[in-house]
């Protein structure tokens, strides 16, 4: 049966594919003994936008951070738009130092975005992200959400636009 899996203001995926993509790329890695990692990231502060500038104004920023992350992840990687201004991303073959780096590299790219509504300046936009990878982290896609998701609010918590891994545990 065909069902939507893009979510239609930014063209990313949905939350419903990611979950799919997730049932069959985990016991794709066990086999193959694989490390990928899933980012959640959140958009700081965006209520702003649409508090200063209008909903079609929050729309925009919405679609071109989608643009910025489609530029910027290589084909492959799983974008897609959780719900509201919330993203996940499966990036497979990437293991958590360097999707570390990767999310942070974004993290300078989205800085560049400049954004006007009616000729004045809309101000920076930032996100706060979260990692979890796999094995490492868990082992399926319930315990590597809930650990990304933990990450991400740590991120919100000491002071937003930052990138947060889990804590080692050493022994
Ligand atoms: P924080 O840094 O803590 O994440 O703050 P925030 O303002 O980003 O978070 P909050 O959850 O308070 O607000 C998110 C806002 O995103 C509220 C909601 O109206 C807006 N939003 C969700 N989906 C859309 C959308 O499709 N378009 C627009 N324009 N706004 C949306
Ligand atoms: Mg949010
Ligand atoms: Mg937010």
């Amino acid at each position: 049966m065909l069902f939507r899996s893009r979510d239609p203001l930014t063209g990313l995926y949905n939350r419903r594919f990611v979950q799919e993509y997730l049932d069959g790329e985990l016991p794709r890695a066990r086999r193959t003994q694989r490390a990928f990692t899933i980012a959640f990231l959140d958009l700081d502060h965006f209520k702003r936008f649409n508090d200063s500038f209008g909903h079609d104004a929050g729309d925009l920023v919405l679609q071109v951070f989608a643009k910025t992350l489609k530029d910027f992840f290589r084909q492959g990687d799983i974008l897609c738009r959780f719900g509201g201004e919330e993203f996940a991303l499966v990036l497979p073959d990437c293991p958590l130092a360097q999707a570390e780096i990767r999310l942070n590299v974004l993290r300078d790219e989205v800085r560049k975005i400049a954004l006007t509504h009616r000729d004045i300046k809309m101000g920076n936009v930032t996100f706060s992200a979260g990692l979890a990878s796999f094995p490492m982290h868990g082992s399926s896609a319930e315990e590597l959400f809930h650990v990304a998701d933990t990450c991400l609010y740590e991120s919100k918590k000491h002071g937003r636009d930052r990138v947060t891994v889990p804590v080692e545990v050493t022994s």
